[in-house]
């Protein structure tokens, strides 16, 4: 926000504010209110300030606040793939969830991925995905070689 604006204030809404994250704040110019905030003053359905606990208005015309990131992830789940201690799904290096054949990518295993991320991670698991499926086939194929099947048409040189 900061790098937008030169009237920032941040509220802690109860939560504690470290001695060093404070003074960060403070250097940079903005503005710390402490105390719980209990809600929000709008008229002609414009914001114009925030309450806080014990009655005062802090006067602002934009507020932001800060998203709590949860994964949409019930079908892996449900698949039984392995999250970590906060739900997210966890995957290898190629996407690949604990469950075999199931791979994973973008915001359902990781909260920091954007558009650019999402779509990276999506094409790793898709070509991760393929070398599985292809490695299947050769599986399948030697094991029915092996049984004496006729390879369907064999080329050679
Ligand atoms: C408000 C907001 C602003 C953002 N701004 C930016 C930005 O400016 N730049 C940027 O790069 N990123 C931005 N992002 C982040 C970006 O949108 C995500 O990181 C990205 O969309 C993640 O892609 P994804 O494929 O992982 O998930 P999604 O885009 O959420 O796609 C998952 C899809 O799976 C579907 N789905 C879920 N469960 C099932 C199921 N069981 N069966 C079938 N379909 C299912 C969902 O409906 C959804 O369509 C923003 C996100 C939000 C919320």
């Amino acid at each position: 926000m900061r790098q937008w604006a030169d009237d920032v204030v941040y509220f802690t809404n109860g939560s504690p504010l470290a001695a060093d994250q404070r003074e960060q704040l403070i250097a940079r110019a903005v503005g710390v209110v402490d105390g719980k905030v209990i809600g929000l003053d709008i008229r002609d359905d414009q914001l114009c300030g925030v309450v806080v606990d014990g009655g005062g208005v802090v006067r602002r015309q934009a507020l932001f606040v800060a998203p709590i990131f949860l994964p949409n992830s019930d079908l892996l789940v449900k698949l039984g793939c392995k999250v970590d201690e906060n739900g997210w799904v966890l995957v290898d290096k190629t996407g690949l969830t604990s469950v075999v054949g199931v791979y994973a990518a973008g915001n359902a295993v990781n909260p920091r991925a954007q558009l650019i991320t999402a779509a990276g991670e999506g094409s790793a698991a898709a070509i991760a995905l393929n070398n599985d499926l292809v490695e299947e086939d050769v599986r399948d194929a030697v094991n029915l070689f092996r049984l004496g099947m006729p390879v369907p048409t064999l080329h050679t040189l």
